[in-house]
């Protein structure tokens, strides 16, 4: 048996979630009547109090979509300098939307209210490129899972609507975030012009993402959704996954950051490990030390079946999520406190 702490998106569907999507009514969703698919964006739209939802192969699309019905090709987008709309979409921004990105200094991923009121530019300055959006991502991923507090999000909402920026969210592990913090989605959605959420990592759906807006928003989307060739058919057979992940599976996201937290308990005792990251949800970002490299470190864990990436030269990551056991954590524990 495979412990596998590389990410969260290697989740592999269980036998009642692989039921419900068995028994899904489906139809052709590029038509608008998948019906599956009709419920599930009513559903995660309805949790979030916006007014419309569109489903999508991957967050990968719904960020990029989200970008380009937001901007004009030359415009800048605002974001954290380890933002995965950033560093991790393939340059996406310059290729979908022409537009280029001011990163930002951010603190585990998250940004400010001052640092994006201080980074917008004079519109009447025929230098600059028009400031447009503000995207930030909650919880952070290159940021180790860090989650935002909802006030320091009002305070940027109050920038963006003060200089005419759109603000979109990159909800890929929002779920997290909302468990983590006992917060309720519909905060979410009075104050983010989009959002994008994925079913495909701590919910355990095997594919999709979906991306909120208003209605006029999403119409536009649905658009661009054709032309990035994100159309499918019957796509309600992933839609039930989505929706049967959405009933049983947020809440159940606190023993994954539970189990983090013990690893990170376990690797504190250790010489040859650095810093760690404060753990907030279920991504584990430390630093291995001699005589280990990150590399060699994961090796060494691999060889007793458990999985985990070097991140950097210094770095080593871990994500916990619905398919590991708490036998696979204590069996990893046991190991670390023997190397
Ligand atoms: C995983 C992830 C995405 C989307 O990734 P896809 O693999 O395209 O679904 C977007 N943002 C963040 C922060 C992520 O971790």
């Amino acid at each position: 048996m495979i412990t596998d702490l590389r990410s969260d998106t290697f989740t592999k569907p269980s036998p009642a979630m692989l039921e419900a999507m068995f028994k899904a009514p489906v139809g052709d969703d590029v038509f608008g009547e998948d019906p599956s698919v009709n419920e599930l964006e009513s559903l995660t739209a309805n949790l979030f109090g916006m007014e419309n939802a569109l489903f999508c192969p991957s967050g990968t699309m719904t960020n990029q979509i989200a970008i380009k019905c937001h901007t004009q090709p030359g415009d800048e987008v605002m974001c954290d300098k380890m933002s995965h709309v950033f560093i991790y979409e393939g340059g996406g921004i310059a290729f979908n939307s022409s537009c280029q990105v001011k990163p930002l200094e951010g603190d585990r991923g998250r940004i400010t209210a001052d640092q994006v009121a201080e980074s917008i530019n004079n519109t009447e300055d025929p230098h600059k490129a028009k400031s447009s959006l503000v995207s930030l991502e909650n919880t952070t991923n290159r940021g180790g899972g860090s989650c935002y507090n909802f006030n320091d999000i009002q305070l940027i909402k109050e920038v963006c609507l003060t200089n005419n920026l759109r603000l979109h969210l990159d909800g890929a592990r929002i779920w997290n975030a909302l468990v983590r913090k006992n917060e309720n989605p519909k905060e979410y959605g009075q104050i983010f012009d989009s959002i994008s959420v994925c079913l495909s990592k701590g919910l355990g759906a095997p594919v999709g993402s979906l991306l909120l807006g208003k209605k006029d928003f999403i119409h536009k989307a649905r658009r661009v959704r054709k032309v990035f060739g994100g159309g499918m058919r019957q796509a309600g057979y992933m839609a039930a996954a989505g929706i049967y992940a959405l009933k049983y599976n947020i809440q159940r996201l606190q023993q994954d950051h539970s189990q983090a937290e013990k690893i990170a308990d376990a690797l504190a005792k250790k010489d040859f490990i650095g810093k760690i990251m404060p753990v907030e949800t279920n991504i584990l970002i430390f630093e291995v030390h001699e005589p280990f490299t990150p590399k060699e470190f994961c090796n060494k864990l691999h060889q007793h079946k458990i999985l985990c990436l070097p991140i950097s030269a210094t770095q080593v990551r871990m994500v916990t999520h619905l398919d590991v056991t708490e036998e696979m954590i204590n069996n990893l524990i046991r190991i670390i406190e023997s190397m």
